[in-house]
């Protein structure tokens, strides 16, 4: 689904933030053989800056952590697309809207294959820290950590 939120910063900037979630089949076309590797979610979020009418930039919104902005633009906490800079309140203003645009896209079934793949990856972590300790090969020994035959106990 696409979702668009508008925040207006009330200094002639209006920011739009389309939020796009879709899921389909991944495809891979190897060689004249089309190989369906199971459903795909693509999710993507943009956002666009337009001043007095006009679009001056568009991109990624995102938190001010490199010490260099930091250093150049000490108030802000977001910017957008790396050339509009956003204050505290302002950056409130559009997380508010970049969430919801994002949770208003979400497809039902992207829903469905994240908690899938949650599970898969629980199921796995559970059985690594099940069965690692009995699969180590003979003659392990923790204690130097490789197949010393308790060796490195002996001498
Ligand atoms: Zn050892």
């Amino acid at each position: 689904m696409i979702s668009t939120k508008t925040v207006d910063l009330g200094n002639g900037r209006i920011i739009t933030v389309t939020a796009t979630c879709t899921v389909s089949d991944d495809i891979s076309y190897s060689d004249g053989w089309n190989i369906n590797l199971g459903r795909k979610i693509s999710r993507k979020v943009v956002c666009s800056v337009e001043k007095d009418g006009k679009n001056i930039c568009s991109g990624d919104f995102c938190q001010v952590v490199t010490p260099d902005e930091k250093q150049r633009y000490p108030a802000a906490v977001g910017s957008i697309a790396d050339s509009i800079y956003l204050g505290a309140e302002s950056f409130e203003k559009v997380k508010t809207a970049y969430d919801a645009a994002v949770a208003e896209a979400e497809e039902p079934e992207a829903k469905e294959l994240d908690a899938k793949e949650k599970a898969r990856v629980e199921a796995l972590d559970e059985m690594y820290t099940k069965y690692e300790p009995t699969q180590r090969p003979y003659g392990w020994c923790d204690k130097c950590q490789s197949c010393c035959y308790g060796d490195c106990e002996a001498a």
